[in-house]
């Protein structure tokens, strides 16, 4: 498996530094934090380290359910996902193609004979290339934050590196880039693969006036903070004198007396409420932040004053199943109730199945029995890309025309 590297000023975090290049200044200095991560980031590694295996040895992703990548054991649901990025991947009209290839911008200084003023580089997981289209695609195997295609800083940096690798090659550039996200786990209302189509003129625009600028400015080492919603992602927020002050403004907005009980939502007018949990978003993401430094530090042996870390709930495992079994068996206990019995695949895994034998769902009349339901409704910004769902009165009393 490829081993991924990433840039200082990567194309994962572009839409930070981009967006506040005293972010991408901060993050030069040899003791900066780096972005944090976790166990949904192992696994979405694990993931890819599988799509990548999948595309070069040309099998379905549930050939590996049960096997080991990175650590993470691949299940019936990765496996499904996976599936729906080999799928696109594989329907590319493409007459050339790379998997997980590396890819560098210092040709954009190095066209003019000077020398990239930091290694700008990444990872782009699938690039495929016909006479027209230079097809970037990215998997994103997260469930909690939809990506959007357009206008995704990450997709243009993975553009231009594509750009740049085929031209090496020997290809002529084509006409367009294709960005694509294949994200199957989060709900969009364009679906799992999300596309945008631009001029290869407008990628090379955008790096002259937009990324080479501000890489600039990060070298000239910018003091300029910039807070925003890239600020939930930024691995300084924890510290960040520019953040913290407005966290501490929106505070000193909400409540005369800091120190007081804030007032009950139930008391603050609803037209007040959608600003106030605005402002809420940016200073939580702050509060995890400093979180996550807090911890980090006590784990290293700092003291902090009124914290400590403690162990979470442990839940219970069996450390000998088979010994267990032979327990119950001699205990004459009826053994059906102290297991799961075998559950019937998801549709998507009996679909995946029947797609091997070349069949549908609905080929041998099982689409009938499938309802899609949502476990309930979460709160989310209007600019998220999910539809709105269906809420007050109309839902209590259907047949009421309202
Ligand atoms: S947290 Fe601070 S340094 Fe990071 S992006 Fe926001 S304003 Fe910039």
């Amino acid at each position: 498996m490829s081993e991924r590297a990433h840039a200082i000023l990567s194309a994962s975090g572009s839409h930070i530094w981009l967006n506040c290049t005293k972010s991408g200044e901060l993050s030069m200095h040899p003791d900066a934090p780096q972005r944090r991560g976790s166990v949904y980031a192992a696994e979405g590694t694990a993931a890819h380290d599988l799509a990548e295996t999948c595309l070069r040895e040309d099998k379905d992703a549930d050939l590996y359910i049960g096997l080991d990548f990175q650590g993470f054991k691949v299940t019936p649901e990765m496996a499904d996902a996976v599936q729906v990025y080999l799928d696109h991947c594989r329907s590319l009209p493409a007459i050339s193609f790379y998997i997980e290839q590396n890819i560098t911008l210092a040709k954009l200084w190095e066209r003019d004979g000077l020398k990239c003023p930091t290694p700008l580089f990444g990872t782009s997981d699938f690039l495929a290339l016909n006479a027209e289209t230079l097809f970037v695609t990215d998997y994103k195997h997260g469930v909690g934050v939809p990506v959007e295609a357009v206008g995704n800083t990450q997709f243009l940096y993975y553009g231009l590196g594509g750009l740049f690798h085929i031209l090496e090659r020997g290809f002529q550039l084509p006409k367009q880039v294709t960005m694509t996200v294949v994200q199957p786990r989060a709900p969009h209302k364009d679906g799992p693969v999300r596309s945008w189509t631009i001029p290869t003129i407008d990628l090379f625009v955008w790096a002259d006036t937009v990324l080479m600028p501000a890489v600039m400015s990060v070298i000239a080492g910018d003091t300029t903070y910039q807070t925003g919603q890239h600020c939930r992602w930024c691995p300084h927020a924890g510290q960040c004198p520019a953040l913290r002050k407005q966290a501490l403004t929106v505070a000193r907005t909400q409540f005369d007396d800091v120190t007081a009980t804030p007032p009950s939502p139930n008391l603050i007018p609803l037209e007040e409420l959608g600003a106030i949990l605005e402002q809420a978003e940016l200073i939580s993401g702050w509060v995890s932040q400093v979180r996550a430094v807090v911890s980090e530090a006590i784990e290293k042996g700092h003291k902090i004053d009124g914290w400590k870390l403690v162990p979470k709930r442990a839940t219970r495992k069996w450390v000998d199943e088979e010994a267990v079994s032979t327990i119950i068996e001699a205990n004459h206990i009826l053994t059906d109730s102290f297991y799961t019995p075998p559950q019937i695949k998801s549709p998507a895994q009996v679909e995946a199945i029947l797609k091997r034998d070349k069949r549908t769902l609905s080929d041998i009349g099982l689409d009938q029995f499938i309802t899609a339901e949502s476990s309930g409704t979460t709160l989310a910004p209007d600019a998220d890309s999910r539809p709105a769902a269906a809420t007050g009165p109309q839902t209590t009393f259907e047949d009421v025309d309202l």
